[in-house]
C-alpha cells in the first residue's frame, strides 16, 4: 500500500475522535475548541493499557490488534533505513512568545507556532511535540530514559513522526567549561559509540515513496528493558536480570531454562546502542519540562516561556534518522506513519526527569515487533 493511499485510509480511519492520540493537534485529531484540553480515555496499565486498547472502541481500533506494521520497535538491524539529516529539511522558528503546554493525561504536549519539514519534496507542518516515558522506540535494544515525538502532517494528512532520544545528564550548560585546564582544547564530551556499532542499511531512495514495511526482525526476543532511575538510563547496560521460574510454568523443565537463558545472554551481548550520547544539557528540555509540575492535572495547560527551536533542530541536522513505516503508537494505531528516528540524543538534568516522572508516570507501548512469531521454541516445552 503507498503511504497516500494508507494516509487516505488513515484519514477515513480517523472518523471517530473519541480517543485523541499521538496525533492530536493535527487535523485528524483537532484540539478542542475554546481552549479546553481533551483528556484521552486510554491508558497504559490495567484495563485500559495497551494490550486492551482494542477493546476501548471496538470498530475504531482493531488495528492496535490486528495491526502488520506497528509501532513502537525495537529499532534493531534489518527494521529501518538510514536517510541523512540532509534528506530532511527542517525549519521551525522560535516561540518567542512562548505558547501552550498541555497535560492530555497520557502525555504532556507542546503545541506548536509553525514549523516545516519537507521530506520527498513533501512539505510537512509541526503540530505539537510531546513526550513518552521511558522511550517508546527500543534503541538496538536499550531504552532510553524519555523520548520526544515531533508529530508533523502533510497537505493531504499524512503523518510524520520524528522520534528523538532523551537521556539523563547532570550539570547544567553553563556549567561545563569551567574547570578545563589551559592545556585542554576542547571540554570532555560524552563519546558516541563506535560506529560499528550501528546497523547498516541501504538508504531509502525516495523516502516519501513507500519503503520496505517494518517486517517483523526474527532474531531472538526483546532484550529486557533497563529501568529509568538515575544513572540508569546513562549507563544503559542492563545488569543481568533472573529468570523467575514459577511452579506450573512453561520454564519448569531445566533444559527449557538453560535455553532461556542462553537466549536473554546472546541478546544482552546484542544490545547496544546506535544512537550517538548526547553533549549537553537540552534548554529546550529544561524550559519546556521544568514547568511540567505547573500542568500536574490532567486537563491543564500552562505557558511556556519563549522557546528556542533552532537548538534541537541543529541537533537533529547533526546526524541520520532510521526511518520506518509503522503507526500511531495510540489508539487508534492508524498505521501509514513515516517514522524518523533520530541517531542524535537530547539530555535533561536528573531532577527535570524526576519532575517530569512525577507527573507523567509511565506512557510508553510495548515494542511491535515480535507479535507475529511464536514464543521461543525452548519456553513451549510440555511438562
Ligand atoms: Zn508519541
Amino acid at each position: 500500500m503507498s503511504l497516500r493511499s494508507a494516509c487516505g485510509a488513515l484519514v477515513a480511519f480517523f472518523a471517530s475522535r473519541t480517543l485523541a492520540s499521538c496525533a492530536y493537534g493535527t487535523s485528524l485529531f483537532p484540539r478542542a475548541e475554546g481552549g479546553e484540553v481533551k483528556v484521552n480515555t486510554f491508558g497504559y496499565a490495567g484495563s485500559i493499557g495497551p494490550t486492551n486498547w482494542h477493546l476501548l472502541d471496538v470498530a475504531a481500533n482493531q488495528l492496535c490488534a490486528t495491526g502488520a506494521h506497528q509501532s513502537p520497535i525495537d529499532m534493531t538491524a534489518g527494521t529501518f533505513s538510514v536517510i541523512p539529516a540532509s534528506d530532511v529539511t527542517i525549519d521551525i522558528p522560535d516561540f518567542t512568545e512562548g505558547t501552550e503546554f498541555e497535560n492530555l493525561g497520557t502525555t504532556v504536549e507542546v503545541i506548536a507556532k509553525g514549523g516545516q519539514m519537507t521530506i520527498g519534496g513533501v512539505t510537512h507542518t509541526l503540530a505539537q511535540f510531546h513526550f513518552h516515558l521511558p522511550s517508546e522506540h527500543l534503541d538496538n535494544g536499550l531504552s532510553h530514559a524519555m523520548e520526544m515525538h515531533m508529530v508533523w502532517e502533510g497537505p493531504e494528512g499524512q503523518i510524520a513522526v520524528i522520534g528523538t532520544y532523551i537521556d539523563i545528564t547532570e550539570g547544567s550548560v553553563a556549567e561545563a567549561p569551567a574547570s578545563v585546564p589551559s592545556n585542554v582544547t576542547a571540554p570532555a564530551a560524552p563519546v558516541a559509540p563506535p560506529a560499528a556499532a550501528a546497523p547498516v542499511a541501504a538508504p531509502v531512495a525516495a523516502p516519501v515513496a513507500v519503503a520496505p514495511p517494518a517486517v517483523a526482525h526474527p532474531v531472538a526476543p526483546v532484550a529486557p528493558v533497563a529501568p529509568v532511575v538515575g544513572e540508569t538510563a546513562v549507563h544503559p547496560a542492563p545488569a543481568p536480570a533472573p529468570i523467575l521460574i514459577r511452579p506450573g510454568s512453561l520454564l519448569h523443565s531445566r533444559q527449557a531454562r538453560r535455553d532461556l537463558a542462553r537466549e536473554q545472554s546472546k541478546v544482552r551481548r546484542q544490545a547496544a546502542p546506535t544512537a550517538a550520547a548526547p553533549v549537553g544539557v537540552t534548554a529546550l528540555l529544561e524550559t519546556v519540562l521544568g514547568k511540567v509540575e505547573e500542568i500536574a492535572t490532567p486537563g491543564s495547560k500552562v505557558e511556556t516561556e519563549p522557546l528556542i527551536m533552532s537548538e534541537v533542530v541543529n541537533i537533529i541536522k547533526a546526524g541520520s534518522f532510521q526511518t520506518y513505516a509503522g503507526s500511531l503508537t495510540t489508539p487508534p494505531c492508524s498505521e501509514g506513519v513515516r517514522w524518523l528516528v533520530s541517531d542524535q540524543s537530547l539530555a535533561i538534568n536528573l531532577s527535570t526527569f524526576m519532575k517530569a516522572r512525577s507527573v507523567i508516570g509511565f506512557n510508553s507501548r510495548f515494542p511491535q515487533n515480535f507479535l507475529s512469531l511464536a514464543p521461543p521454541a525452548s519456553a513451549v516445552v510440555s511438562a
